[in-house]
């Protein structure tokens, strides 16, 4: 910060530094020195306006630079069949041990996501990952076999160093009745920053999910910026069937239609799909 204490000798010399970091690291203040709002400026969002970078200009963001220049980045176009690059293979299975939460809601301009209480676990390869939240997108952000489905669910699991590093993606469409969604697609916050915290209301974590675990799972990034790679993804091939009216709860909702990143390359990258569920 030796820079904003420069003398009345030397203004030129720090506007130009300010402003030569600007493309780099130059933290916001110095931004809001410059006449033209630069890119930066800007908050990450699915569409590309004035004020908002959509997800082709994520990676200009500042410290989102992995969206653009990442090479293992979520979601992909994933395939149970060839030519699809999927490899069937016997994979450890996902053993849920997922219990009762209560409600917490929260409208984050992007999603609703629903924090979970505590004591809610995954468990692969003797390893427990813990469920912090769950939220949603719309269309879905995989795609399976060429097709996006109307809503996909993310379930965010941590590791022990307490940081994102599981995501269990389950897919919705339309049809069915699953009860378990209804507490919290019928009490959706509608703007953004709304919340809604109800702990007297239970949601049975276990029955979001279908009965048929089947997996197709990479290595991948957070969807949204900073894009952090290192997301090990397990995608369920099954989808999970709502009513209408509870999809007509979330994608109605102001900029809740479209939330989802364009699928990004694959790469080198392996799919695996579980051959033994
Ligand atoms: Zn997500």
């Amino acid at each position: 910060m030796r820079l904003r204490k420069s003398t009345a000798a030397a203004p030129l010399l720090a506007a130009a530094l300010l402003l030569a970091g600007c493309t780099a690291t130059a933290p916001p203040q110095a931004a809001g020195a410059a006449a033209a709002p630069a890119v930066h400026e800007k908050h990450w969002s699915y569409a590309t306006t004035p004020e908002t970078a959509g997800p082709a200009e994520w990676g200009s963001l500042p410290g989102d630079a992995v969206c653009a220049t990442g090479t293992r980045q979520s979601p992909v176009a994933l395939g149970t069949k060839a030519p699809a690059p999927v490899e069937a293979k016997d994979l450890p299975n996902l053993v849920f041990r997922y219990g009762m939460t209560g409600l917490h809601l929260v409208n984050n301009g992007h999603t609703v996501q629903a924090d979970v209480d505590k004591g809610s676990t995954v468990e692969i390869d003797g390893a427990a990952w813990t469920l912090l939240q769950f939220h949603f997108h719309a269309p879905s952000e995989h795609s399976l076999d060429g097709l996006h489905y109307p809503m996909e669910m993310h379930l965010v699991h941590a590791g022990s160093d307490g940081k994102p590093g599981l995501v269990v993606a389950v897919f919705l469409v339309q049809g069915g009745d699953s009860p378990a969604f209804a507490p919290v697609l019928s009490n959706l916050p509608k703007e953004k920053g709304g919340r809604k915290d109800d702990a007297a209301v239970s949601v049975d974590l276990a029955k979001l999910l279908p009965a048929d675990r089947t997996t197709l799972t990479y290595e991948g990034s957070l969807t949204t910026p900073p894009c952090t790679e290192g997301i090990r993804w397990y995608v369920l091939k099954t989808p999970v069937g709502i009513t209408g009216g509870e999809m007509g709860a979330f994608v109605s909702l102001p900029h809740m239609t479209p939330t989802n990143r364009p699928v990004q390359p694959l790469g080198g990258r392996k799919v695996l799909l579980d051959a033994t569920p």
